[in-house]
């Protein structure tokens, strides 16, 4: 299938003239056909015929030109229904696009579909979606994690080359694990937020989803850069990061923070993430012990700052302005606009918006000094395995348990890359994630690279 190959490899056979982009589109569209049904990850298909008339058209001037590809429903496009997987934009055509999907333009890529998700970014399993739940092409009696469950899904399944995702708290991540991709949260700033439908604009970083590491710094070099139309958007330079990706494991310090590997995580998916250092040790890199204390608080800093947040970004559907009124949130999306209406209100707010933010500090300052003692951290994603369906709603708390390993690093900004690292004994896709300091993608892709050389679990495909 051509959907396998990397984006490298799809290049190179588009120039050689080995296959076209038109036949490329007629494969997705053909495992579309096949697989949505079964897993429900698109909540717009782009019509084929427009997608077929792209392909036609394309100039081959960027390694993803003639590449299909998906967005998550949370980036605004001119002209195509956006909706956040919420009833209340159900019927939204956004008059402007977001800067990432202009530049996936004008490098030539070609959008197939806009993809599932909880609504708003609020969830962890695409169970919240107003557009019914997206299943796991690996087990499609459970879900494929969230809150982007559809972009992962459509590179896991090989309806698309590759995907762009959203990551407030883990949502890049988290379905990455779980459906056997590559994913990588970038720094705060790296990518622009321009026409991101905002869940918590201090922690929203928007990135890859793939096959491959090597797939994904492809990606990220079209995409990151500074955008004028989002002022929180980095000036830093963009290295060219796919030529960067054979950095020498020798020179590499892994810091596995203890804290991580303590009581409830599922003792399969900590032998698989531990797996990761003794495969990079292999190769030369050194591995440390190493302490981050803080690491219990890090769920109620989230909790509450993000809620905070969300409940003054969402204040602007008022069901006058944008689609249908706010009765048509859900309740998890209700809840989260009580606890952070809570949070911020007269009398509370020093106890509880300002506290988190104070210890959002010392999540900072623990971070940086974790990242003195070494180069990357290697971390797990998940602490147990894809639930089946309504698990996981059924119980709020457990539901907020789940997010554990990924909620720590967007309030400090740093930059974290999943790859998928073993499979549980019944099957299911297992992954671990390698955190870096600020603006270090480079590093994080070239030691993802190396260890997908030397590892073979990326180039498995569910069978659907
Ligand atoms: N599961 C987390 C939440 O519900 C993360 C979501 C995200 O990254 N958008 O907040």
């Amino acid at each position: 299938m051509l959907l396998d190959k990397t984006i490298l490899e799809l290049a190179a056979g588009l120039r050689s003239g080995e296959f076209t982009s038109v036949d490329l589109v007629n494969e997705c569209y053909d495992n579309i056909e096949k697989y949505n049904p079964q897993v429900n990850a698109f909540i717009t298909i782009i019509p084929k015929e427009v997608a077929l008339k792209n392909a036609q058209e394309v100039k081959l001037n960027s390694p993803l030109s003639g590449l299909p590809f998906v967005l998550k429903d949370c980036f605004v496009t001119e002209g195509i229904k956006t909706t956040a997987a919420s009833k209340v934009l159900e019927n939204f055509i956004p008059p402007y696009s977001a800067t990432i999907y202009k530049k996936l333009l004008d490098a030539g890529a070609i959008l197939v579909g806009k993809m599932n998700m909880d609504a708003w970014g609020h969830g962890g399993s695409t169970e919240n979606t107003d557009f019914g739940v997206t299943k796991n092409p690996w087990d499609t009696s459970r879900v494929p994690g969230g809150s982007g469950g559809g972009p992962a899904v459509a590179v896991s399944a090989r309806m698309a080359v590759f995907a762009i995702g959203e990551d407030t708290g883990g949502s890049i991540r988290n379905p990455a694990a779980w459906t056997n991709t590559t994913g990588l949260k970038v720094t705060y700033g790296r990518v622009s937020r321009y026409g991101a439908i905002a869940y918590a604009s201090s922690f929203d970083t928007v990135g890859p989803v793939a096959k491959t590491s090597e797939d994904c710094a492809v990606i990220l070099e079209t995409i990151a850069g500074l955008d004028n139309l989002d002022a929180t958007s980095s000036p830093k330079p963009v290295p060219a990061y796919s030529s960067l990706l054979d950095k020498k494991m020798s020179e590499i310090v892994i810091g596995v923070p203890k804290e991580f590997y303590q009581d409830g995580l599922d003792p399969e998916i900590k032998a698989a993430v531990l797996q990761v250092s003794t495969e990079l040790k292999k190769s030369g890199a050194v591995i440390k012990e190493i302490s981050m204390p803080l690491f219990d608080l890090c769920l109620p800093v989230y909790y509450l700052i993000a809620p905070s947040e969300t409940s003054s970004n969402l204040a602007r559907y008022d069901g006058i302005r944008y689609g249908h009124g706010r009765d048509c949130f859900t309740d998890e999306t209700t809840r989260r606009i009580l606890i952070g209406t809570y949070a911020l209100s007269a009398g509370y707010y020093d106890a509880y918006y300002k506290k988190a933010q104070q210890v959002r500090t010392l999540f900072i300052e623990e971070y940086q000094k974790a990242l003195s003692q070494c180069d990357i951290l290697l971390q797990p994603i998940t602490p147990n395995n894809p639930p089946k369906f309504g698990e996981l709603l059924s119980d709020p708390l457990q539901n907020l348990l789940a997010d554990i390993y990924t909620v720590s690093q967007n309030p400090v900004g740093v930059p974290s890359l999943a790859l998928p690292c073993g499979f549980t004994k019944s099957g299911l896709p297992i992954g671990a994630q390698i955190v870096g300091k600020m603006f270090t993608e480079e590093l994080l892709l070239s030691v993802g690279h190396q260890f997908q050389k030397t590892t073979n679990y990326h180039l498995q495909k569910p069978k659907l």
